[in-house]
Parts: structure tokens; C-alpha cells; sequence
């Protein structure tokens, strides 16, 4: 087979760890054999993150603004322990916190679904994509102990006019907090969920608790509705597509209910805690694949789980591993395919999907990685090693792809 050329490069972010060792394998067992690889490289390992002062943090998301589409290994957010561990010159931010401040994205987490390894819920049969709106609300909040005797009052200055509005008050002690969010940031969600689920061609659900907040999550329903209905809705009729509005109650019992197979847009709280409920529903932490988009269409791809530090001082003392690279390949199928549908490079697509598919056989046939092991239902198993289970793929991605290349 002639390697697929790549005309137009992907950003490609290395990392840390454990995921480190596994990004180098599957470059060299499952993409370089079959790909001209073309990608601008930047490397997020902490101790070049340190040497740059975080600098190739900040270069690799304005080239994800520059070529549409990055492909992101896990990295360490450091702290104390770390900043000793590596000698850093400062605690520095999350990599992917500031990648998401640049690219103003909203991050979609969805399981890898195989058969032999089924949800707690069992009406689920397709994944269930979760958007987190990560901006705002709760997680910036100004919160206050108040003392007895207290009057809690909001004041707003606007162009130097003050309007004030009681709030409580207290005779007792008791709390008090101020929260907020922008127009701005919501409509970016809105947006990148919109543009997610034309993508992916699946529905999209959103809900809030509009009845009992009349005005703040009013607005965050309302400004959903005004994008979709001026932007979205004729697309989405054409795709068969439906914008599926409830409240967060309502849309928690018709989750549990339904057969999955949609996005489900979450405010930040409501994200954070069913993004987790979710995720362990599904079986594993290492089979949540996660996409960061931003509202202008600009993609970030990487496995939802971090650097897995234990097996990591496990391969470091010689000892084997057997570390689950499923997520980090469907990160790297994930960017090629996007990668492929921006350039209409069909080849690429195709691979993506030779990819998709040689994995998911490789476990549904019973080869898996120890964590899949107690999970499995189907009888009889081969638990691999960290590389074993990557050179178990490509075997079958020659044979997917003699088939269809
Ligand atoms: P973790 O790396 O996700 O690992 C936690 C545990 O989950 C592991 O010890 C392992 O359990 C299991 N696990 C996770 N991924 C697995 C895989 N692919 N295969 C098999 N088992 C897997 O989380 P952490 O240990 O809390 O964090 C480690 C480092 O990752 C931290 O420095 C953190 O800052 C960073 N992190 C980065 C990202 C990111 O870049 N997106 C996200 C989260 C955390 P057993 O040990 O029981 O086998
Ligand atoms: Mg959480």
C-alpha cells in the first residue's frame, strides 16, 4: 500500500507519562507504516513546558487556530509535588485550560462502546457525548460567611448608575454567594454544541432549571433557542437532526430511560457531576474519548484520562504494564479524520475509520488490556501488555486496510 499523504499538517502535542511511551507506539506500530505523517509538533512534556516557561503551551493552541485541527497526548498538571519532582520554575496552569481559554471551546467526552462490555444501564446501547459548558457560574463565584444581623444586598454599577436589589436578611449566621456568566460565553457553547452535532449527526439535548431561575438559566434557554432557530435549524431539518430542550430533572430521568446515541449539553455544575456519572456508567475512565471545539471550528482531540502516573513508576522500575491505549488511538483517529474531511482527503478518512474499527474488533475478540478484564462478559480473554495490545491492532488494521485500500 502507498503511505496516505497529508498535504495540510495536524498539531501535534506530546505529553507525559505513561501516555508518553504510549503515544511513541502507536505513531510507530499503527500511523507512520501508513502515513505520510505530517504534523507540526510542539511538546507539552512538563520538562520542556518548563525549559519554554509554558511558552509551547500557548505556541501549540494558536497553531490549532492556524491549521483547524490537534491531536493532544495527556499531560501533568503540576503541583507542589511535582514542582519539586521536575525542579520547575513555577506551578504552571493546566495545558489544557489554557488551550481552551485561547480556542474558547466547549469539551464533548463520549465512551468507546464495544460489545462484551456493557453499560450499569442497560437500556444504553450508543454513547452518550457530554458538552460541559467550563465557564463561569459556581466555579467563579464570590462566596461570603455571613454573621447574624446582616443585610445581603446585590449592587450593580452600570455606566456609574447604581441598581440594587435585596437579597436577605439574616438574623442568624449563614452563607451568601455571587455568580455570573456572559452572553458571550454561552453563545460559544451554544454554538460549538450546534456545530458538534451536525458533525457527528446525533441530537442534541440541553436543559436547565429555567422554571425556579427565571432569568439566569432563562437566558442561557433562551439564547440557545435564538442561535438555533436563526442558524441551526434549517441544517438540522436537513440532517433529520432534532435540538431537544427540557428541564435538567425532566432530562436526568429521560437519560437513564433512553438508549443513548445523542449530545447532551450540560450548564458547568450540571456537566461536572454527569460527566462522572456518565463516564462510570460506561465501564472506564481509559474508554472516554474527549474532543475540545470551539465555536469558529477549530478541533482539539486527546484521551479523557490523564498520564497514568502508577503504571508509569511501574515501567520505570522494569516491571511490565498493561495500560489501556484505546482513548490516545481514538484521539489520533479522531484529529486524521477531521483532518481528512477539512481537506476532502477521503484516504485519510478511510483510515481513521480502518482505525476505528481494528481496535474495537481487537477487544470485541476478546484481546484486552487488564483494566477491560473484569469488565468483560464474553468468555474467554487474552489480557495483554501496554505494547502487546497495540501490536494486537495492527494486525488487524493491515487486514482492514488491505480490504479497503
Ligand atoms: P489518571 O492518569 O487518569 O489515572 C488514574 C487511574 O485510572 C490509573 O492509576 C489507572 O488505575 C486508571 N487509568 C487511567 N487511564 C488508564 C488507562 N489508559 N489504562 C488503564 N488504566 C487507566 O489520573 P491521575 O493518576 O489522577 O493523574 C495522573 C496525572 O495526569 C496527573 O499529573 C494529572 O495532572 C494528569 N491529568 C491529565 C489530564 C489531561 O491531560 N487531560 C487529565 C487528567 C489528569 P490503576 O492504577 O488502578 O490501574
Ligand atoms: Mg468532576
Amino acid at each position: 500500500m502507498q503511505k496516505i499523504k497529508m498535504p495540510v499538517p495536524l498539531v501535534e502535542m506530546d505529553g507525559d507519562e505513561m501516555t508518553r511511551i504510549i503515544w511513541d507506539m502507536i505513531k510507530q506500530d499503527l500511523i507512520l507504516p501508513y502515513i505520510d505523517l505530517n504534523t507540526e509538533y510542539y511538546d507539552l512534556g512538563l520538562k520542556y513546558r518548563d525549559e519554554t516557561n509554558d511558552q509551547v503551551t500557548y505556541d501549540a493552541a494558536n497553531a490549532i487556530k492556524k491549521y483547524g485541527v490537534g491531536v493532544k497526548c495527556a499531560t501533568i498538571t503540576p503541583n507542589a509535588q511535582r514542582v519539586e519532582e521536575y525542579g520547575l520554575k513555577e506551578m504552571y496552569k493546566s495545558p489544557n485550560g489554557t488551550i481552551r481559554a485561547i480556542l474558547d471551546g466547549t469539551v464533548f467526552r463520549a465512551p468507546i462502546v464495544v460489545d462484551g462490555i456493557s453499560p450499569s444501564v442497560k437500556t444504553w446501547k450508543k454513547p452518550i457525548t457530554i458538552a460541559r459548558h467550563a465557564y463561569g457560574d459556581v466555579y467563579r463565584n464570590t462566596e461570603y460567611r455571613v454573621p447574624a444581623n446582616t443585610k445581603f444586598e446585590m449592587i450593580f454599577t452600570t455606566d456609574g448608575k447604581e441598581t440594587r436589589l435585596p437579597v436577605f436578611e439574616y438574623e442568624g449566621g449563614g452563607v451568601a454567594q455571587g455568580m455570573y456568566n456572559t452572553d458571550k460565553s454561552i453563545s460559544s457553547f451554544a454554538r460549538s454544541c450546534f456545530n458538534y452535532a451536525i458533525d457527528t449527526r446525533q441530537d442534541l439535548w440541553f436543559a436547565t432549571k429555567d422554571t425556579i431561575s427565571k432569568i439566569y438559566d432563562h437566558t442561557f434557554k433562551d439564547i440557545f433557542q435564538e442561535i438555533f432557530d436563526e442558524e441551526y435549524k434549517e441544517k438540522f431539518d436537513e440532517l433529520g437532526i432534532e435540538y431537544f430542550y427540557t428541564l435538567i430533572d425532566d432530562a436526568v430521568a429521560r437519560v437513564i430511560r433512553s438508549e443513548g446515541g445523542y449530545i447532551w449539553a450540560c450548564k458547568n455544575y450540571d456537566g461536572d457531576v454527569m460527566s462522572d456519572m456518565v463516564a462510570t456508567a460506561f465501564g472506564s475512565l481509559a474508554m472516554m474519548t474527549s474532543v475540545l471545539v470551539s465555536p469558529d471550528g477549530n478541533y482539539e482531540y486527546e484521551a479523557a484520562h490523564g498520564t497514568v502516573t502508577r503504571h508509569y513508576y511501574k515501567h520505570l522500575d522494569g516491571e511490565e504494564t498493561s495500560t489501556n491505549s484505546m482513548a490516545t488511538i481514538f484521539a489520533w483517529s479522531g484529529a486524521l479524520r477531521k483532518r481528512g474531511e477539512m481537506d476532502q482527503n477521503d484516504a485519510l478518512v478511510k483510515f481513521a475509520d480502518a482505525l476505528d474499527k481494528a481496535s474495537i474488533r481487537t477487544i470485541e475478540e476478546g484481546v484486552m488490556t487488564k483494566d477491560l478484564a473484569l469488565l468483560w462478559e464474553k468468555g474467554n480473554k487474552k489480557v495483554v501488555n501496554t505494547h502487546g495490545f497495540i501490536k494486537e491492532v495492527a494486525t488487524r488494521l493491515d487486514q482492514e486496510l488491505k480490504e479497503i485500500m
